[in-house]
């Protein structure tokens, strides 16, 4: 079996799916989306595809390293999630051609469904209730929230006030026995969420995640060892190698995406480098349908995973839906929080082609927006 063809489709509402066709006719489907950068990611896959065609597409591992390393300059968003498509859509492929899902090429099955969780918007506590509700209603048990907009260097009073008082709201319509998971999006300065974490703890958040940039990851130590309450990034580091200092300083919950991080092979290897610091995996996934598939794909036959983040549904998908793209959107649905085991072949749902090329035609041009502080110089989105 040789791979023919490589195709690559950028598609509403900010996604880059890679199609990836054998000689054989057998097909693979990846997702190498970044989010603002997909064309860019485009342009590196063009580039991969040179060395892919005519190769065996079973031979994964060996593609990986030499797409990652071979290049010299290797490492970052761009190449990693480039990679990261195409290690998705090659196992994908071999699932496909060998009749069994990816979990099972992954040592089979540790668990029967993973627990999901879903975002909700609004600013104001009451419009929080109602998004939760929402969140409740379509079935799930744990929801995550932003802790804010924009945040000022050294959080006001009224700023931090409004924090809690958000948070507060979110466990009054939650009780006891659901969680919610706090993103500080790399918005605060170190300082401003060492102040912060310690008033949450009255309301136990799941986790609080992505406390500082991840450039500065050397300084989040600093939070973990200020508030009880578990810490977790990753959704901005893409290899083993970014995530074994945030692991060494003591985070609580990993956060790889699938699409940047390396795909399945280097996901699976940061699952078992998390497990040896007592870490568990929770990734980042406010993507499509092939990355949440690839991300569950992992978690089936990985034991240190908490909870799948997914976009069904979420506040900033606009023009086009997770399930759109799915023949059969049965396999995704949610029942009493979780998603049930994935069966079928490779990542374990049937992408719709037509649906893939029609959005592909109309492109999409996603931007992150940019935010600035009122002295007019840049503040974190
Ligand atoms: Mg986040």
């Amino acid at each position: 079996m040789r791979i023919d063809r490589l195709e690559t489709f950028l598609v509403a509402p900010r996604w880059l799916f890679v199609r990836i066709e054998a000689d054989s006719g057998q097909v693979g489907w990846g997702e190498a989306s970044l989010e603002g950068h997909s064309d860019t990611v485009r342009a590196a896959l063009t580039q991969f595809a040179e060395y892919l065609i005519g190769r065996d597409p079973l031979t994964i591992e060996d593609h990986w390293q030499v797409l990652s390393k071979s290049g010299f300059y290797r490492g970052g968003p761009v190449l990693a999630s480039a990679v990261s498509g195409i290690d998705q859509a090659l196992w994908d492929l071999a699932g496909h051609h060998l009749g069994v899902p990816v979990h099972q090429l992954l040592g089979g099955a540790v668990r029967d469904r993973i627990r999901a969780y879903g975002w909700v918007g609004g600013d104001d506590p009451s419009e929080i209730a109602d998004a939760i509700q929402a969140q409740l209603d379509v079935g799930l048990t744990a929801v995550k929230m932003n802790a804010s907009g924009r945040m000022s260097r050294n959080g006001s009073v009224a700023e931090l006030d409004a924090v809690v008082r958000r948070v507060a709201a979110a466990r009054e319509v939650l009780g006891p026995n659901r969680d919610i998971a706090v993103d500080f999006h790399g918005r605060f300065t170190l300082a401003t969420a060492r102040r912060i974490a310690p008033l949450l703890e009255p309301f136990h958040p799941f986790f609080l995640e992505e406390p500082v940039v991840p450039e500065n990851s050397h300084a989040i130590g600093a939070l973990v060892t200020s508030t009880t309450i578990p810490v977790a990034t990753g959704e901005r580091l893409y290899s083993r190698q970014e995530f074994l200092p945030v692991l060494q300083a003591g985070i609580a919950v990993a956060q790889p995406d699938l699409s940047h991080a390396g795909g399945i092979s280097e996901v699976r290897r940061i699952a078992s480098l998390a497990e040896v610091y007592d870490v568990q995996l929770a990734p980042h996934c406010p993507l499509g349908p092939l990355a949440l598939a690839a991300c569950l794909q992992v978690g089936f036959a990985t034991p240190n995973y908490l909870i799948q983040e997914q976009s069904i549904g979420i506040h900033y998908n606009q023009g086009a839906e997770v399930l759109d793209y799915v023949l059969d959107k049965e396999p995704l649905k949610f029942v009493d929080g979780a998603i049930e085991r994935l069966t079928r072949p490779g990542l374990g749902i049937e992408i719709d082609e037509a649906a893939v090329r029609a959005a592909d035609a109309k492109g999409h041009e996603w931007r992150s927006p940019v935010w600035r502080y009122d002295d007019g110089s840049l503040a974190e989105w």
